[in-house]
């Protein structure tokens, strides 16, 4: 197999999907170059309006970043807005809407017997609190936990598979933190 180095400028077009049938089957058939994460990070901090540092991306609008001024990992929008701590479930954080009744749904879902089924099922769509684009949507049972879609071990997969530690290697406990902010909320009520 041939070894390639892909550019930044070659990183740019697969992100905005203009990549040529060529480079795509090249892409396709080379060996990974080892420091491909770290550009395809550079190429996304270029694109965000703000600078503390993407560690990693979740979603189309959510990055685990680590602050610039702090040190915290923390998740953060696209817009700016900052959920807090990156072990704690972000969604936790956004602005929620439940679509309980075949009305609600049949908003969402066209024809009505593709609805999911009510009192069986609801339709959770999550909002950014600061710029109102809608982040994620899960369907499932009501009363479900709110799904926590993926929390990287940041520590492993910098240090083992991008041979690369982060600075702050080891000071984040690996661990999800998301029933600490729902004991917090408790306590408040
Ligand atoms: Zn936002």
């Amino acid at each position: 197999m041939e070894k390639i180095e892909v550019s930044k400028e070659m990183i740019k077009k697969l992100m905005d999907g203009v990549l040529s049938d060529q480079e795509v089957l090249m892409l396709q058939n080379s060996y990974k170059d080892h420091d491909r994460f770290l550009k395809y990070l550079e190429v996304l901090q270029e694109r965000v309006p703000w600078d503390d540092k993407i560690l990693m991306r979740l979603s189309e609008h959510v990055y685990i970043v680590q602050k610039k001024d702090t040190g915290e990992r923390i998740s953060k929008c696209t817009c700016g807005y900052e959920f807090g701590d990156y072990r704690v479930n972000w969604k936790l954080n956004c602005l929620i809407n439940v679509r309980k009744t075949i009305e609600e749904m049949s908003e969402v879902y066209h024809p009505v017997p593709a609805c999911p089924e009510p009192e069986w099922q609801e339709i959770r769509e999550f909002f950014c609190p600061g710029c109102g684009t809608q982040l994620a949507v899960e369907v499932v049972p009501p009363g479900y936990p709110i799904l926590f879609e993926f929390l990287p071990d940041l520590d492993s997969f910098y240090k083992e598979w991008l041979h690369s530690p982060l600075p702050d290697h080891g000071k984040y406990r690996f661990e999800d933190k998301s029933l600490t902010l729902i004991e917090k909320w408790s306590k408040e009520v």
